[in-house]
């Protein structure tokens, strides 16, 4: 089972099984050595981490970007909610996409209370691939999304029974545009019970959602 979107270098988590395949993204020059550990990772500079970076580091990226074969461009993105300068956010998150056009590699987003503006800025980059981790906007935003070819990861929130509108949107995302996750959760084998949460709602077997959420996850990431 392939994890789409775990922060296995953070210091509270918890081992992963050694059969296990994350992803595991950066969130700024702080973790960019770190994640080179895994077999797949990912560099970007994350939402609340803008304001501690510069144009300087963006260089620094991308030449890390050129040199260092990361499966994707992330996590980066919009966080509205978080009290940080909209226009920075914009700015890092714009030279993000930019990146991930020029050298071909899908961004994985992070979007919260900004998933319209995040659709507003992927329409400008036609070419642009990748997932909206953790989702949480709307039915017809993730419709939207989707019919625009971007996956959608859903982590250990589907699990909560009050979450009845992101319940209803994984009941009604089709299996082919699913990653599952389970990205700062201090136990990353929980996994399992993200894939068997979607069976249950989904009303299909679970070997169904893991084979199906395996191939999306290699076929974004080309995973080999
Ligand atoms: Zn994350």
């Amino acid at each position: 089972m392939i994890n789409s979107h775990a922060h296995l270098d953070f210091d509270n988590m918890n081992s992963v099984a050694e059969n296990a395949v994350a992803i595991v993204p950066s969130i700024g020059q702080q973790n960019w050595i770190d994640v080179q550990m895994y077999p797949y990772f990912a560099f970007g500079i994350h939402p609340w981490m803008v304001e501690s970076h510069s144009q300087q580091e963006l260089d620094h990226l991308e030449y890390l970007i050129k040199c260092n074969n990361p499966v994707a461009i992330g996590e980066c993105g919009l966080d509205y909610i978080k009290d940080i300068d909209k226009e920075t956010q914009l700015h890092f998150f714009n030279s993000q996409l930019i990146m991930a056009e020029k050298y071909d590699l899908p961004i994985i987003i992070h979007a919260v209370k900004a998933t319209e503006d995040v659709i507003f800025l992927l329409k400008k980059y036609s070419k642009l691939r990748g997932e909206i981790h953790g989702f949480s906007g709307s039915e017809s935003q993730a419709k939207q999304l989707t019919s625009m070819g971007f996956y959608l990861g859903f982590g250990m929130q589907i699990l909560n029974q009050k979450s009845t509108k992101i319940r209803q949107i994984v009941k009604n995302c089709p299996l082919e545009f699913i990653l599952i996750e389970t990205d700062d959760h201090h136990n990353p084998n929980d996994l399992q019970l993200v894939a068997e949460e979607i069976a249950k709602l989904k009303k299909i077997p679970i070997d169904t959602v893991t084979t199906q959420c395996d191939n999306n996850a290699i076929l974004l990431f080309n995973l080999k």
